[in-house]
C-alpha cells in the first residue's frame, strides 16, 4: 500500500481560504473557511512523521500531533479526535487562536526545510469541529461521585480546564465568576472574527451538563472573601487572569474618548452577544465614522484595530514604537490587519493628546531604535524635532495588562505575590502560601496565551487531586 504520509514533496501547503477582505471587513464572522474532509486528509498526509516531533515539543500541551495527523490522513477521524482531546480541553479553540507560527507550526521540520509547515492548527480545528458535528463530543460520564468539593475562581480557560479535569475524577466543582457569562477573555476579550462565541458557549454548556456548577455575577472580594470560599470547599483555585490596563502618562491623558482596550473590546463583544451597552449605544465606544488611533503592537492592539475597521471607522491608525519585525503581535494578525485597511505607523510614539474636553489630535514623535537593552531588544529613542500631529476622535490604549491587587481585593493580605503582583505558587504543587489554595493561568504567569492557561489548569487539577488524596488519608489516619 502506498505510504499515506510524507507527501510534503508532492503536495504543496494549503491553508483554509480566507474570506474575501472586502466582505469580511463588513461583519464579525471568523475569517477562515473550514477545511473540507479531503483537504484535511491531504494536508495531514504532508507530515513527515519525524522521530523527534518538534511540533509536539513546542506545543504547551504536548499534543500528539504526528499521531492525530496520521489518523486524519487515514480517514480515522474519530480516533484522531479521541487522541487530540485527551491532551487538550478545547482543541477547537486552540486550533483557531494559538499563535501557531511561534509554537507547533513554527517548529515543524518540513517548514525548516523550506516546504511550508503542516497546517496543524487548522487540522486540529477540523478534527474537533467534525467531532461536534458527528455528536462524538459528549458530557462527561462520571463513574463515581466523590464528596470533596473544589471552588474555582474564574471561568477563563485555566479555570474551565481545571474544572473539567477534576470533574472527570468525580469531584464536586463550582466555578465562581464576576462576569455574567462564563469564558473569561474567550468571551469578552477575543473578538468574534478570531473566535466565534458559539464555540465557547458550546463548551461551557457541555461542562454544565457534566455536572460542573457555574455561579456568575459573583465577585470574590465583594460577594465572599477568599477565606469564606476556602471554608466552604476542600480546595480553591484562583484563576482570575490579569485585567489592570497599563497606563500612558502623557499630557492630555485625562481628555474624553481615550479608553483602555478591554473597555472597547468588551463593549463590542457584548453588542455581538445581543446585550445593551450604554457607552456603545450612545456612540462613545463605537468607532463608526471616527478617526481611531490604537496605541500598542500586541495581539490585543491587533484585535482593537480590526474591531474598529468592522465598526466602520473613518480611519484606523496603529502607533507602535518599534518596527514590524519587532512587534510582539502575531505576524499573521498583523498581515490580516494590513489587508483590512489598518495603517501602521511603525517607530512612532504618542507625545501628547490634544483637545478641549474630548481628544481631537495626537501629537506623535518618530523613534529610532538604539542599542540593545538587558533583554536584548533595541531601545526605542525619541527623535527630537520629529513631532507631527494626527487627527483622532477615539484613542484606544493597548499597552498590556498587569494583575489587580488580589490580596487586597480578596481581603487576604497574607496571600503572597511576586514583585509584579502575580500570585506566587510553589511550582511543583501549584499551591499558594495558603493551605489548600492553588493558582493557575495568567494570574500566575502574567498575560500569556490560552494554550498555556489550559496547560496550567490541567496541571493544577493534578496537584489539587494529590492534595485532596493526602488530606483524606490524614483524616482517615487521625
Ligand atoms: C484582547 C485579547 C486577545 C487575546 N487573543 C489571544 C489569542 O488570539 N490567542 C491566545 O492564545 N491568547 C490570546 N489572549 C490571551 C488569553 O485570552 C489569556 O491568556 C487567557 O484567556 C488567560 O486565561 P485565564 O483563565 O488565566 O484568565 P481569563 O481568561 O482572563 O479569565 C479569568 C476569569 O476570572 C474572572 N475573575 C477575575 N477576578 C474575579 C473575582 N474577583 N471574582 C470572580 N471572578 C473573577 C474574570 O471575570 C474572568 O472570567 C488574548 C487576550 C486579550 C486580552
Ligand atoms: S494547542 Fe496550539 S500549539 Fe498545540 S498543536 Fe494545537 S495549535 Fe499547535
Amino acid at each position: 500500500m502506498k505510504n499515506k504520509m510524507l507527501q510534503f514533496t508532492d503536495l504543496d501547503q494549503q491553508n483554509p481560504t480566507k474570506r474575501e477582505t472586502e466582505k469580511r471587513k463588513t461583519d464579525f464572522n471568523e475569517i477562515y473557511k473550514e477545511f473540507i474532509n479531503d483537504k484535511a486528509k491531504e494536508q495531514s498526509s504532508r507530515c513527515s512523521q519525524c522521530g523527534v516531533p518538534f511540533c509536539q515539543i513546542h506545543c504547551p500541551l504536548s499534543n500528539n500531533i504526528p499521531d492525530w495527523l496520521k489518523l486524519t490522513a487515514e480517514g480515522r477521524l474519530k480516533e484522531a479526535y479521541e487522541l487530540s482531546q485527551s491532551t487538550n480541553n478545547m482543541p477547537e479553540v486552540c486550533g483557531r487562536i494559538c499563535p501557531q507560527d511561534r509554537l507547533c507550526e513554527g517548529n515543524c521540520v518540513i517548514e525548516q526545510s523550506g516546504h511550508g509547515t503542516v497546517t496543524i492548527g487548522s487540522i486540529e480545528k477540523f478534527i474537533t469541529e467534525t467531532a461536534w458535528e458527528k455528536g462524538w463530543v459528549k458530557p462527561l460520564a462520571i463513574k463515581k461521585e466523590l464528596k470533596q468539593s473544589i471552588g474555582i475562581i474564574g471561568s477563563g480557560p485555566a479555570g474551565l480546564a481545571c474544572a473539567e479535569e477534576l470533574r472527570k475524577s468525580g469531584f464536586q466543582v463550582t466555578i465562581y465568576d464576576r462576569y455574567d457569562r462564563p469564558g473569561g477573555l474567550l468571551i469578552y476579550g477575543i473578538p468574534n472574527f478570531k473566535l466565534e462565541k458559539f464555540v465557547v458557549e458550546r463548551r461551557t454548556k457541555l461542562l454544565k451538563e457534566s455536572g460542573i456548577k457555574f455561579i456568575q455575577n459573583f465577585e470574590v472580594g465583594k460577594n465572599s472573601s477568599l477565606e469564606g470560599l476556602r471554608k466552604k470547599h476542600d480546595a480553591v483555585l484562583i484563576a482570575t487572569g490579569v485585567y489592570k490596563a497599563r497606563e500612558i502618562e502623557i499630557e492630555g491623558s485625562n481628555l474624553e474618548n481615550i479608553f483602555p482596550a478591554m473597555d472597547f473590546l468588551t463593549a463590542s463583544n457584548k453588542k455581538g452577544l445581543g446585550d445593551n451597552h450604554k457607552l456603545f449605544d450612545q456612540g462613545t465606544l463605537n468607532a463608526e465614522g471616527k478617526n481611531v488611533v490604537v496605541i500598542g503592537g500586541g495581539d490585543t492592539a491587533m484585535d482593537c484595530v480590526r474591531t474598529a475597521i468592522r465598526q466602520k471607522a473613518k480611519s484606523v491608525k496603529c502607533l507602535y514604537r518599534r518596527d514590524r519585525e519587532n512587534m510582539p503581535g502575531s505576524a499573521r494578525e498583523v498581515s490580516n490587519a494590513i489587508e483590512e485597511g489598518v495603517e501602521f505607523m511603525w517607530l512612532s510614539s504618542p507625545n501628547k493628546f490634544i483637545g478641549s474636553t474630548k481628544v481631537e489630535k495626537v501629537e506623535v514623535s518618530k523613534i529610532k531604535l538604539g542599542d540593545a537593552d538587558a533583554s536584548g531588544r533595541k531601545k526605542p529613542v525619541i527623535q527630537k524635532g520629529s513631532e507631527f500631529q494626527i487627527e483622532s476622535d477615539l484613542v484606544i490604549k493597548s499597552l498590556g495588562f498587569d494583575p489587580e491587587n488580589i490580596p487586597k481585593l480578596f481581603n487576604q493580605e497574607e496571600l503572597a505575590v511576586s514583585k509584579w503582583g502575580t500570585i506566587k505558587i510553589d511550582l511543583k504543587t501549584m499551591q499558594t502560601n495558603i493551605d489548600g489554595v492553588f493558582a493557575a493561568g495568567d494570574i500566575v504567569r502574567g498575560a500569556s496565551l490560552v494554550v498555556w492557561a489550559i496547560r496550567d489548569g490541567r496541571d493544577a487539577a493534578v496537584q489539587i487531586e494529590k492534595y485532596l488524596e493526602s488530606t483524606a488519608k490524614k483524616i482517615k489516619a487521625a
